[in-house]
């Protein structure tokens, strides 16, 4: 294989991946995935959140690939795609937005501080339902996600809505 198939194998998982875990966050996740996911967005005691079994099970699709790709090189190249998406989803998300480990970086402006805004966009509604912005690289504006959660509130959750000045009725 050539350096460019490698590297467009390697570019085109990470893409994939994200649209991947944009499709599972939305509809497993936050379906009937969301016994595991529950856990990340209630407030918890300690290190480990029952969500983190979903990056166990998906991590075992990469290694299986890494063994079976010793004898299709194709694979092997996918399966580091896949593990370099890994990596920048657990930078993003789990040590930038969340913070785990310690992790104290707020950045000012530009693409980290988008995605960061957008992520917390998405633990701004309480539960599985009505959530915004499921994916993790790739994000809408902060002001786009407000306008949709707007829109989004759950009529029989939001305050009652202050009475519009009615007109007299025409006699
Ligand atoms: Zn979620
Ligand atoms: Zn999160």
């Amino acid at each position: 294989m050539s350096w460019w198939e490698k590297i467009a194998l390697v570019v085109g998982m990470v893409v994939f991946m994200e649209c991947f875990a944009w499709a599972a966050h939305k509809y497993v996740m936050h379906g009937w995935g969301w016994g595991w996911h529950r856990s990340h967005h209630e407030p918890h005691e300690g290190w480990f959140e029952k969500n983190d079994l979903y990056a166990i099970v998906f991590a075992i699709v990469p290694i299986v690939m890494f063994v079976v790709g010793l004898w299709w090189e194709p694979l092997w190249w996918m399966a580091l795609g896949i593990t370099v998406y890994g990596g920048i989803y657990a930078f993003v998300h789990d040590l930038l937005v969340h913070q785990r480990g310690g992790f104290r970086w707020v950045p000012k402006r530009g693409y980290f501080k988008r995605l960061l805004q957008a992520h917390r966009l998405h633990h701004a509604v309480e539960g599985k339902d009505g959530t915004v912005s499921h994916g993790f690289l790739f994000a809408r504006s902060p002001a786009a996600l407000k306008a949709q959660l707007r829109g989004r509130i759950d009529p029989r959750r939001a305050a009652p809505a202050t009475p519009v000045a009615q007109t007299a009725p025409d006699r």
